[in-house]
């Protein structure tokens, strides 16, 4: 199965996508951990990235797309896998269609996330609290509004891309994690379903 997991910034798509791979033998692909890992060991992409990411921009659309090519040929993903954080706007969704059409495959199912911006303003302030700032640089105020404010600009309209294809799940992100779970499991199910017969 290959998933993409959208939603805005601290909608539960990485803690989701976690739950959801263990259950079904998937990876989960999260472009924000691919940048911070370069980040953090300091290679070109990475400090391509640092201060885009820092500030709640978007790395260019060439750098996350290499990595998404290059990390999906990798054999642990021949099973399927999450896409977590990727594709961020319409041309990465585009780079993704062509990508696995020149491997004759294709998307399964769109799961997005639906919290209101309130509600995550508050999650990430108490992330913010919880890790004392340290652990990422842009869980901050201004960051996040920032992030916030990218994902309706340029995000969102893939919820609209994702509809016309037909493949796009819509769950309420604002449930207890556990009722998400139960949510994402049984429109997966569905989606089986619908595929084998
Ligand atoms: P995330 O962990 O998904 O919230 O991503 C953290 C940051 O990494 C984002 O604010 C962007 O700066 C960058 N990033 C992650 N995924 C992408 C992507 N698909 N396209 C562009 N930038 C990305």
């Amino acid at each position: 199965m290959k998933l993409i997991f959208l939603g805005p910034p601290g909608a539960g798509k990485g803690t989701q996508a976690e739950r959801i791979q263990a259950a079904h033998g998937l990876v989960q692909l999260s472009t924000g951990d691919m940048l911070r890992a370069a980040v953090a060991a300091g290679t070109e992409v990475g400090k391509q990235a640092e201060a885009l990411m820092a500030r709640g921009d978007l790395v260019p659309d060439e750098v996350v797309v290499g990595i998404i090519a290059d990390r999906t040929e990798q054999p642990d993903c021949s099973n399927g896998y999450i896409l977590d954080g990727f594709p961020r706007n319409v041309a990465q969704a585009e780079a993704l269609d062509k990508m696995l059409a020149s491997h004759g495959a294709k998307l399964d199912a769109v799961i997005e996330l639906g919290v209101e911006d309130s509600i995550l303003l508050a999650r990430i302030e108490k992330r913010a609290a919880e890790t004392n700032g340290s652990a990422r640089a842009d869980d901050n105020a201004e960051a996040l509004k920032k992030r916030l404010a990218v994902y309706h600009e340029q995000t969102a309209p893939l919820i609209g891309y994702y509809k016309n294809v037909g493949i796009l799940t819509t769950v309420d992100g604002m449930k207890e994690m556990d009722e998400v779970t139960a949510e994402i499991e049984a429109a997966l199910e569905l989606k089986e379903k619908d595929n084998a017969s």
